[in-house]
């Protein structure tokens, strides 16, 4: 075994017996579940993450060419392009379980009701330029729903831009870099203080949570769906855990 994935086994029993249990975030709320009510992305899937007091529930955003951030995961809508589409265009179709695409807004005034942190994924448009004016939107959106704070958001994105942006007017908010190609002093020297990385990137790269630790970031990992990834990433010690399956997670943290 490596010298680095020994270092990161002792952190991860280090922070294990320091008794930092790791948080777990819902993928797209929590929808895939028995209920069929649930949609990813959905205001109902926001409002079961909720239900079941997970620490935080992730979601996306787009920005329609009218200028409205809406809640989806794809670029597309039932095939319609978002950034080329007017925000009415969109309301020809509905989810599967009935509701219309959420406006950011509207997604909102669901999360302004729970503790339940809401982490933004600000998707990566056609351009950088688009990909900052929809940060722009986003940041206004929270202002006004009472939510630009870091104990209730944090940021996400594959988008270098978006996360350098975030990393210089809003420092002070958790601030997560999620495409897995840089190391953790890399992204640290670009003022980006924390990762989000496929748990397959940690597999390769084990020493990268304790290191990033060591820099003072946050780490998060994602769509870890079955209990042995969920058991390898808890060893790593990684802090937050996202996943489609929170009950399953619950039950391998012992929750
Ligand atoms: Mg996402």
């Amino acid at each position: 075994m490596s010298k680095k994935i020994i270092s990161a086994v002792v952190m991860g029993l280090f922070l294990c017996f320091q008794g930092q249990a790791q948080k777990i975030c819902a993928h797209r709320g929590f929808w895939q579940c028995d209920e069929a009510v649930n949609s990813q992305n959905s205001l109902a899937s926001l409002r079961l993450a909720q239900e079941h007091g997970l620490w935080g529930s992730e979601f996306d955003v787009h920005l329609t060419a009218d200028d409205i951030v809406v809640v989806n995961h794809d670029a597309d809508f039932y095939g319609i392009l978002i950034h080329t589409s007017e925000y009415e265009d969109l309301l020809t179709y509905r989810l599967p379980n009935g509701e219309t695409i959420p406006t950011l807004y509207e997604y909102l005034d669901q999360g302004s009701l729970s503790p339940c942190m809401l982490v933004m994924e600000i998707k990566p448009q056609d351009t950088v330029a688009a990909s900052l004016i929809l940060t722009q939107r986003c940041i206004q959106a929270l202002r006004a729903e009472n939510l630009l704070d870091p104990s209730r958001v944090m940021f996400i994105s594959f988008s270098y831009p978006v996360c350098e942006w975030i990393a210089q007017h809003l420092p002070e908010f958790d601030n997560q870099y999620l495409e897995g190609d840089k190391d953790p002093e890399t992204v640290h020297a670009s003022g980006i203080n924390g990762i989000d990385y496929h748990y397959s990137v940690f597999k390769r790269h084990p020493d990268w949570v304790a290191r990033a630790h060591a820099l003072g970031m946050s780490v998060n990992t994602w769509t870890v769906d079955n209990k042995a990834d969920m058991e390898y990433v808890k060893g790593l010690g990684v802090d937050v855990i996202t996943t489609n399956k929170p009950l399953v997670l619950k039950e391998v943290l012992g929750l």
